[in-house]
């Protein structure tokens, strides 16, 4: 079977999340080959967490020549790795659908003349994949027909799979042009550490909105005892209780998490399109005839600050 080429996300060598999901959608596809960019050290470690997900092969890549810069030597990275593996080439190459991984994408559809889909919430063995459009109202149902597909997928769209593969580590050698280190990185904001795992790919999202007052504490409680990230609506984020890194919805974040909690949210349009594909979707609202009560799976009708609390406090107590 052709190798499917996994894009690695990592943190300093700690894989996340979603790099998992990647390689349970590659074993349906083809034989899991993960690509990861960063020091030889690194590697080893993560090869050892990448084989216990499935990841046959591991390709290692130096990261001198890539660390420093923007997006572009990445995708001469998967250039080189899909060219280096015979004349059919992979089966296909999947990575994670964040700003990056689609820009990384979108520059490798370019090089290896491939079809490109983004944003898929599924791929089924024959590589045809689901995406949903136009803030969720329409699902589409694609298929590269062109080269090597590429694919890039939602955080939670596919369950991390345990089941080890042989994680043997290739060093793989690459020479970046130096039109792909025309943009260097001068100057970067690290992160604010919060503690809570990032929006995107957090399993579990409690939000808060204009019904929150801006008091996000009884949403933040929640969220700290569900081990939750933190998410908000834009009214939340207009009034400037929330950063605009924490929105959801169609000109914020898409989530896509196991459960949502929408709190003081009345469930405009706008707001359904980053949340409405979470598995179970559960609203606290006061005003029983919010629209948001239309797509949960489990409604309170109540006041969120003592609704929240009270949630909070029998969590906690069966922990
Ligand atoms: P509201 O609509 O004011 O709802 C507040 C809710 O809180 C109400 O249902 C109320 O009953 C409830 N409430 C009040 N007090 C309590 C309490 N104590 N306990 C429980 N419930 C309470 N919105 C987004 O969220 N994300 C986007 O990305 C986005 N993009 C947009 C793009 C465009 C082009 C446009 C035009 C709009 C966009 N919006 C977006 C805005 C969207 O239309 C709504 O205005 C917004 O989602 C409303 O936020 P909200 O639900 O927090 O506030």
């Amino acid at each position: 079977m052709s190798e499917v080429l996994v894009l690695v996300d990592h943190v300093d060598g700690a894989v996340r999340k979603p790099t998992y999901e990647l390689l349970a959608i590659a074993k349906k596809l083809g034989t899991p080959a993960a690509v990861f960019i960063g020091g030889a050290d690194k590697a080893e470690g993560a090869a050892a967490d990448l084989a216990k997900f499935g990841a046959e092969k591991v390709y290692a890549v130096d990261d001198a020549e890539v660390k420093g810069y923007l997006v572009a030597p990445k995708a001469e990275v998967l250039q080189q790795i899909a060219e280096a593996s015979g004349s059919e080439g992979p089966a296909a190459i999947l990575i994670v659908s964040s700003a990056e991984g689609k820009e990384i994408a979108g520059r490798l559809a370019i090089k290896l003349g491939s079809g490109l889909i983004t944003d898929a919430v599924d791929v089924a063995e024959d590589g045809s994949t689901t995406q949903s459009v136009f803030a969720g109202n329409y699902t589409v149902k694609a298929k590269v027909t062109t080269g090597t597909p590429i694919i890039t997928v939602k955080p939670n769209s596919a369950a991390p799979e345990e089941g080890a593969g042989a994680g043997t580590v290739e060093q793989f050698a690459v020479t970046i042009s130096d039109a792909a280190k025309a943009a260097r990185i001068v100057a970067s904001n690290p992160r604010q550490a919060s503690g809570r795992p990032e929006l995107a790919e957090a399993a579990i999202v409690v939000s808060g909105g204009r019904g929150t007052g801006g008091d996000f504490s009884a949403v933040e409680g929640l969220a700290d005892a569900l081990g939750a990230a933190v998410g908000a609506s834009r009214a939340a984020v207009d009034s400037g209780w929330q950063p605009h890194s924490l929105q959801i919805g169609q000109t914020g974040k898409t989530v896509s998490p196991q459960l949502y909690v929408a709190n003081g949210i009345s469930g405009a349009i706008q707001h359904r399109a980053g949340m409405q594909t979470s598995k179970t979707i559960v609203a606290v609202n006061k005003d029983e005839e919010a629209p948001i009560f239309e797509l949960v799976d489990f409604g309170v009708v109540g006041d969120l600050h003592s609704v929240l609390p009270a949630a909070t406090a029998e969590i906690e107590k069966r922990k």
